[in-house]
């Protein structure tokens, strides 16, 4: 019997230090749109991979989460998402989480934030009233500036979850920070040529990129939220474009391009490639974020330098 409980008690203590102290652990952790995503998989590196939520060539303005995504959103060690503007479909499912194990990145103090473009005057649509040109543009990743502050924001609020791995994140977002300075000054030298030149995108989520890069943007077919636009809008498109010098108009790739194609007709505007200002067409991955600017520079620098050799 003594020999019993002496083993018993043997093995308690050698099984001790395994159990105890409790250590953080890599948090799992849930993200909203694949540039998101992106951006927390480089922090983590190879800690961990950051669950992403928005379908493979959905829009980020109109998704339904899957009951499976709903339930991995439960358990949820933390969510960085842009914001209730830009996914209202994943604002109910967050009101269940802890508010501490929630960023909105939109809302930080870091971000830099823009309203959705005036329409213009000669772009204004008459039926749409008085509209409201005082709302915040979601699309705030099309800004590589505040994809660097994101990446600070994202290994900080890591590191208070998982402070064992603090320095790793610290140095992962430092590294990320570094490449996306090296895209940025590529990506700028490429469109450098085409400040002066105007053009057409399906819907207003192209703000934050043309104001980085100095580009202009003549109007968009769709709104904001990417809801389709009134007849009048699109005649009052039509005309700017028949007065102006050719350019190119871009369908994107969540979109059904006949809206496009429809306002191109019987205009000199070029049909560019369908953008994908989301990068859900992609995919995902520490990767995606940089190949999503690099492609959009590329498509537009694409088009428009053929739409310069127009007559
Ligand atoms: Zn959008």
């Amino acid at each position: 019997m003594r020999y019993i409980i002496s083993s018993a008690l043997a093995s308690l203590l050698l099984c001790a230090p395994l159990a105890a102290p409790a250590r953080a652990e890599v948090p799992q952790v849930v993200t909203d749109i694949p540039p998101v995503q992106s951006l927390v998989a480089q922090v983590m590196g190879d800690l961990g991979t950051p669950t992403l939520l928005l379908a493979k060539g959905a829009s980020e303005h109109d998704f339904q989460l899957r009951p499976s995504q709903a339930r991995a959103l439960a358990d949820a060690g933390f969510v960085f998402w842009v914001g209730p503007d830009l996914t209202p479909w994943l604002s109910r499912a967050l009101t269940d989480l802890p508010e501490a194990q929630v960023l909105a990145l939109l809302d930080a103090p870091e971000t830099f934030r823009r309203p959705y473009s005036p329409d213009g005057a000669h772009l204004h649509d008459p039926s749409q009233g008085s509209h409201d040109h005082g709302n915040t543009d979601p699309h705030a990743w099309l800004d590589p500036d505040n994809a660097k502050a994101w990446l600070g924001l994202i290994a900080a609020r890591l590191a208070e979850l998982d402070p064992d791995n603090a320095a790793t994140y610290a140095a992962n977002a430092e590294a990320a920070r570094h490449a996306i300075d090296a895209l940025d000054q590529q990506v700028r030298s490429r469109l450098d040529a085409y400040r002066d030149r105007p053009f057409i995108v399906f819907h207003d989520a192209y703000g934050y990129f043309a104001s980085h890069y100095g580009l202009s943007i003549l109007g968009s077919v769709a709104l904001g939220d990417a809801t389709t636009p009134g007849a009048a809008k699109l005649a009052a498109l039509h005309q700017a474009v028949g007065s102006g010098p050719p350019t190119c108009i871009f369908p994107e790739a969540q979109h059904d391009p006949a809206l496009v194609a429809q306002l191109a007709q019987g205009t000199s505007l070029r049909i560019g490639p369908p953008l994908d200002p989301v990068g859900s067409t992609g995919d995902s991955g520490p990767d995606a974020y940089g190949t999503l600017i690099g492609t959009l520079a590329d498509s537009i620098a694409t088009c428009l330098s053929t739409a310069a050799n127009t007559p």
